[in-house]
């Protein structure tokens, strides 16, 4: 059922930001898994456009989280074993 791993870099990948303008959910088709990649490793913006605004504006950080996210899981297979096997950060203790 599904994809190929090698196959997975040129698959297109579809998510909504909110245009800044209209305030409209617009879908995002343009990116495919290989550009998402090399914008979120190269640190560079990721950016939306709104067909009604002729609007391009960067997707906000969570945005980015979760791209990486699908990005990790298109590329690395459907186990999330990363996050499972990721050691914990260790929380900065002076709270005051
Ligand atoms: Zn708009």
């Amino acid at each position: 059922m599904l994809a190929e791993g090698r196959s997975a870099m040129s698959q297109s990948i579809v998510f909504v930001s909110t245009c800044p303008i209209c305030k409209h959910e617009q879908p995002q088709d343009g990116f495919t898994v290989a550009a998402l990649v090399r914008l979120l490793k190269g640190g560079h913006p990721i950016e939306a456009y709104c067909e009604t605004c002729d609007e391009f504006w960067p997707v906000d950080l969570e945005k980015r989280v979760e791209l990486g996210d699908v990005v990790a899981v298109v590329c690395g297979g459907t186990s999330p074993l990363t996050v499972a096997n990721r050691p914990s950060q260790s929380p900065s203790e002076d709270m005051h």
